[in-house]
């Protein structure tokens, strides 16, 4: 079934009778050209946007791996305004379907969308408009948009695409992929395309990639083996990807302060100072967050900051509202979850994620007009907690989040190179594929700073490595301790624990017996004795939650799961690799006969003088210590 070439004119010099798609003498080349100017209104292509359209006009099956914003759509589009017939696109995202189905009516192609939404006299005309083709008094659908969902579940919309395809006139196959390794059991269904039309070829595009991914995209949608775009053999799946760096996206991490009020003001401070009046999208973990965050980042400034809300929770009708208010500019800083779609031309500030990819997907929303754009994380290792709690009983959601957390905590790695390192764990996605978009042919495995981010601008006196070797064992053992007496601390208790905060109280779960013997009750609260244990560690509340999260990282420390009916506790646990230092005594430990273990930290600013009125959230964090208001249990609301 592998489709193959039709082109037998265009081989490339070095490789007799491989394609070189990314030329531009293709037969059809000067048809693209034209079509490009006069229906798209562009004068040039971009990245790999030419190469992916001769190898669609060669009725190839592709997989392209382009950045957020990099124009994807057009490789699709384009292909479908020219000749006949009709092209299904298939996108997980309402927001793109809206989006780019408004644009494409706006320049004057037949195109329509089938989502959950349309109406059954709507579908009715849409199904008979596609078996009818072009008749003398309608012209033929070019695309049609739809959802996963619905060409898993419509046994209608299938057979109305073999009647097409009987007639000759489906053309291709999209598959608009948006977290890659979101695989949904939607998209699996998506296998049976191949199987009821093996000769219509598919493409499927995507932003984010990695070692995992191409393997399972090829499975699912059943294409054959990969071959290389700019010497592809005549048959398989021809692969493109475009640098995934986009060089306007200024990435950096700023520390995010512990209660919910100054957390706000301090995005509320940092929007005004940096995108006042400019367009932002804030992500959110959940949707409570979402409209928390709107409304006191509204309050917070007095009005002047616009904000919405777009979450899956939001009725269809208000989403598109927001859509419009925001294109109008009577909203400007949008607070979502990930469900705020593609198709938004600009956007400066974000929030956190829970995995590498989403982030890159989420941020990759910022600048797509190509100006200069600020992605913007605000974390703190509390947040951990909360991720872990919202990643449980995801399919590797820990080994993601993990990642994303080494990200968030990593005070010296360009962001690029780290992305590249993340994404370039795929054999067909190597780390130059950051840099060049030929990546594919000339990998030579590096990815070279991109200067923009906060670790290529940060000065070498703001971060200090400690050796950390003693503080950590005093955590593991406390850690230990808390274990040994059935009880259960998160993140934000071990912190204080650790710091000989809270009285050194922790709870126990009830059932079990104690030391003396005595029947638990839920709640209950024990104490550590410090002292015996090595006594407290005087690192500051920042520094002792990066080094906890550093710990987990290490694989010291562990995420312990506990789900009620109503959210799911995340507790901190001792590892058993924790055993390898806590076994040694302390004097050892002190003397250096140990692993040694080291964090790097932000070097903290000079205090500023306490200003008597309207403090500022920066100044807020010593003041903080006991208002911790997150302790790592969430009410499981969904998250998108
Ligand atoms: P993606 O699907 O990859 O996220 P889009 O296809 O939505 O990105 O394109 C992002 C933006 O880039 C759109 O505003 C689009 O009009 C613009 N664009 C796409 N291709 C070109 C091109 N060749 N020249 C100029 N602008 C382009």
């Amino acid at each position: 079934n592998l489709p193959k070439s039709t082109v037998t004119s265009t081989t490339t010099s070095a490789n007799p009778g491989l394609i070189d798609y990314q030329k531009s003498d293709f037969p059809f080349s000067d048809q693209i050209v034209q079509n490009l100017k006069k229906i798209f209104h562009l004068n040039t292509f971009r990245l790999c946007q030419e190469g992916v359209i001769n190898a669609a006009m060669d009725r190839r099956d592709i997989v392209c791996v382009m950045p957020t914003g990099g124009g994807k759509s057009l490789t699709y589009q384009l292909p479908a305004v020219m000749g006949n017939g009709l092209t299904v696109v298939i996108s997980p995202l309402l927001a793109l379907i809206w989006d780019q189905v408004r644009a494409l009516k706006e320049i004057g192609i037949e195109c329509v969308m089938m989502t959950g939404a349309t109406s059954t006299s709507e579908q009715n005309e849409i199904y008979e408009r596609m078996k009818a083709g072009a008749t003398r008094y309608q012209k033929e659908i070019r695309l049609c948009y739809v959802t996963p969902e619905k060409v898993s579940k419509s046994k209608r919309l299938i057979s109305t695409l073999e009647k097409v395809n009987e007639a000759g006139r489906l053309n291709e196959a999209h598959c608009c992929s948006q977290l890659g390794h979101d695989f949904r059991p939607d998209y699996k269904k998506l296998s049976m395309l191949k199987t009821l039309f093996p000769r219509v070829p598919i493409q499927a595009v995507t932003a984010t990639l990695s070692s995992k991914t191409l393997p399972d995209l090829l499975k699912i949608l059943r294409l054959g083996p990969i071959t290389d775009g700019s010497s592809a053999k005549t048959t398989g799946t021809v692969f493109f990807s475009a640098p995934l760096f986009r060089p306007n996206l200024h990435y950096k991490v700023l520390s995010k302060p512990s209660n919910a009020k100054s957390a706000i003001a301090a995005m509320g401070d940092w929007i005004q100072k940096n995108h006042q009046d400019q367009s932002g999208i804030i992500y959110c973990l959940s949707k409570k967050d979402a409209e928390t965050v709107a409304e006191e980042l509204r309050e917070w400034s007095g009005g002047n900051i616009k904000t919405g809300i777009y979450h899956a929770g939001v009725e269809d009708y208000e989403k598109e509202r927001i859509h419009v208010r925001w294109r109008e500019g009577k909203v400007n800083c949008i607070c979502a979850t990930i469900a705020f779609g593609l198709g938004i031309d600009k956007g400066d500030v974000r929030y956190m994620s829970k995995s590498l990819e989403g982030y890159y997907q989420e941020t990759g929303r910022a600048g797509r007009d190509g100006q200069d754009s600020d992605c913007v994380l605000f974390y703190r290792g509390q947040d951990a907690a909360r991720l872990s709690s919202l990643t449980y009983g995801d399919v590797d959601g820990s080994s993601k989040l993990q990642e994303m957390l080494r990200f968030a905590q990593d005070l010296k790695t360009c962001r690029k190179v780290a992305f590249a390192k993340y994404f370039s764990a795929s054999a067909h996605l190597s780390a130059s594929a950051w840099d060049a978009p030929d990546a594919l042919s000339s990998s030579t495995g590096t990815t070279s700073t991109c200067g923009i981010c906060d670790n290529c601008m940060r000065s070498p006196e703001s971060i200090i490595t400690k050796d950390v070797t003693v503080e950590s064992w005093k955590i593991m053992k406390i850690a230990q301790f808390v274990q040994s007496e059935g009880g259960r601390v998160t993140l934000a208790n071990l912190s204080d624990l650790v710091r000989g905060l809270g009285g050194g109280l922790f709870g126990v779960v009830g059932g079990g017996e104690g030391k003396k013997g005595k029947r638990r009750l839920n709640g209950e609260k024990e104490r550590v004795d410090l002292e015996a244990l090595g006594g407290k560690i005087t690192l500051s509340k920042d520094d002792t939650e990066a080094l906890l999260i550093h710990l987990v990282l290490l694989g010291y420390l562990a995420d312990s799961y506990h789900a009620t009916a109503y959210s799911v506790n995340v507790y901190i646990i001792a590892s058993d690799t924790a055993v390898r230092l806590t076994r040694l005594k302390l004097q050892d430990v002190e003397a250096g006969r140990s692993v040694k273990i080291e964090c790097t930290f932000p070097v903290p600013e000079p205090k500023r003088t306490k200003a008597k009125k309207g403090k500022r959230a920066s100044d807020s964090d010593e003041e903080d210590e006991e208002e911790d208001e997150d302790h790592g249990s969430v009410d499981n609301d969904g998250d998108t």
